[in-house]
């Protein structure tokens, strides 16, 4: 389960994260390049709040193996 108490510092800000955990698969990069950034060590993070590409974040949050993405990290 993703914990918004570890969000990569990258994120940017809003309901929408990437925690710590990240094992930099590339899954949800690969799905949305645009949400989705990876920092130095290829982790990812939310690049950019997109509310109008929900469905497409979601799909990237259910898809992540070790379940790092998050929606409520306000
Ligand atoms: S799908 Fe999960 S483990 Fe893979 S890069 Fe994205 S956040 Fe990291």
């Amino acid at each position: 389960m993703p914990d918004p108490r570890s969000r990569n510092p990258n994120n940017a800000p809003g309901p929408w994260y990437v925690d710590t955990t990240c094992v930099a698969c590339d899954t949800c990069t690969d799905i949305s390049p645009e949400i989705f950034g990876r920092d130095d060590a290829r982790r990812a993070f939310v690049r950019e709040q997109r509310p109008a590409e929900a469905e497409l974040f979601l799909f990237a949050l259910e898809s992540c193996p070790v379940e790092a993405v998050g929606d409520n990290g306000d």
